[in-house]
């Protein structure tokens, strides 16, 4: 980590822990790869380790994640898909060379090979986030209640009824918004 810059939510969802890295969309956006180093260390700790990155690949790497906040956020409101996004997923899912392996566990993993660039990293993103807007993962999208959020997020409990993109930040804050509002509401009580 490189003091200074904000934290990274991981999530388990690569594609959207991807299009979380912008945050409070709504409100005060927190840009969470500000710099082409911020963007390696990112692919680096989502298993996408990289050499290099240049600040146009940056630009390409927020082009697409953008892409995939506006298909997903149509997915999850069952709106009609935007052609212009699904077109630069497609187009940086056709571009990279990255492979699936198979893991002893039995757990599909992409390798990239060692002379990969972000363009290869980034198309394993953009096939990451066709598979869940395409429906084949078990769980659904969603957005995140908090007003000032709304981040796509992909849901894979039970009941399918997740309303907050992360518990420790937005789930959070909720929680502690209405305790502050139960409390002027009712002064003296507990809460
Ligand atoms: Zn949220």
């Amino acid at each position: 980590m490189r003091a200074g810059f904000p934290d990274f939510r991981l999530g388990k969802v690569l594609a959207t822990s991807f299009t979380g890295t912008l945050s409070e969309r709504h409100g005060d956006a927190v840009e969470r790869i500000p710099t082409p180093h911020r963007l390696v260390d990112w692919l680096a700790v989502n298993d996408l380790a990289v050499a290099s990155c240049t600040t146009a690949q940056l630009d390409l790497a927020r082009e697409l994640r953008e892409s995939i906040h506006a298909a997903a956020t149509a997915a999850a409101l069952q709106d009609a898909l935007p052609a212009s996004a699904v077109q630069v997923i497609n187009d940086y899912s056709v571009q990279g060379r990255a492979a699936a392996i198979l893991t002893p566990e039995g757990e599909r993993r992409w390798r990239l090979s060692p002379a990969s660039c972000v363009e290869d990293a980034l198309s394993v993103i953009a096939a990451d986030a066709i598979s869940i807007i395409a429906g084949e993962r078990d769980g659904k999208l969603a957005l995140c209640a908090s007003p000032t959020c709304q981040a796509a997020f992909f849901d894979t409990s039970q009941s399918r009824t997740r309303k907050w993109c992360d518990m420790n930040t937005c789930g959070n804050r909720q929680k502690k918004a209405r305790f502050y509002a139960n409390q002027r509401k009712n002064p003296g009580s507990a809460g």
